[in-house]
């Protein structure tokens, strides 16, 4: 669904991103780990459409949507959780996931989408009214997930999605993008807590100095020296 290929980033002179070649398929959770500063919140602002790919392509169900503007990505089913969440926190809960229903065809079906969302969080249904600024950072984290499913996405971006929570609901949300993932839905995942990325994925990227290092099966990576030594810090 996804296929990232020879994709360049550039921050002005510097070069953030080198040839990355990456996919992702339907029902399936991926994950790009690295050390810090690696390019992996770039890569993300780049298929996300918030940073312009300085070359490659960057196609979803074969359209290729590298020189697309962000809101213009969400239209071919891709929607993404910013690192920190950035919720609204002056609007009430359900106001933020409606937010999330803004393209017709989410629109049509967004009490459905919305049932669903509180299925998967039930938290988000007992705080529908209050101010989303109220909310615990794991209650936050939950309603940003919430707030990109609305959209119907076939996509989903997630950049450092147990950032700052506690294990126990860092357990919750993973539990939720598992559950995603198995409606079909694919996600690429980064995430700063390596050892729980290579086990909520199925397959991985390593990611140094912009550079796709190594890829493959999660089982693989993890046992891989370069991982070993410049990720899981052994
Ligand atoms: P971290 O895990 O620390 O968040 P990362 O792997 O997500 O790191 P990026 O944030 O994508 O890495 O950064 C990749 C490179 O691009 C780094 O060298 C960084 O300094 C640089 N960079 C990131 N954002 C900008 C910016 N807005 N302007 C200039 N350089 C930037």
């Amino acid at each position: 669904m996804l296929e990232v290929r020879g994709v360049d980033a550039r921050y002005g002179d510097a070069q953030a991103l080198w040839g990355v070649d990456l996919e992702v398929a339907p029902a399936e959770t991926v994950c790009i780990v690295g050390p810090n500063g690696a390019g992996k919140t770039t890569l993300v602002q780049t298929i996300a459409g918030l940073h312009r790919a300085a070359a490659g392509t960057i196609t979803v169900d074969g359209v290729d949507i590298a020189a697309l503007p962000g809101h213009r990505v969400c239209d071919h089913g891709v929607a993404t959780v910013p690192e920190g969440r950035r919720v609204f926190g002056h609007m009430t809960v359900r106001d933020n996931l409606l937010l999330g229903a803004y393209r017709p065809k989410a629109r049509a079906a967004h009490r459905e989408t919305e049932a669903q969302v509180y299925d998967l969080f039930p938290r988000l249904k007992e705080r529908a009214r209050q101010h989303a600024g109220s909310l615990s950072g794991g209650e936050q984290q939950m309603l940003a997930l919430g707030r990109a499913l609305m959209a119907l996405p076939r996509l989903l971006l997630l950049d450092e999605p147990s950032l700052g929570l506690a294990p126990v609901i860092v357990d919750e949300v993973f539990d939720a993008i598992a559950a995603v993932t198995a409606t079909g839905v694919g996600v690429l995942l980064v995430e700063q807590d390596v050892e729980r990325a290579l086990s909520a994925a199925s397959r991985g990227y390593l990611l140094i100095e912009g550079r796709i290092a190594a890829a493959g099966p999660t089982a693989d990576l993890r046992d891989r020296a370069d991982v070993r030594e410049r990720v899981l810090g052994m």
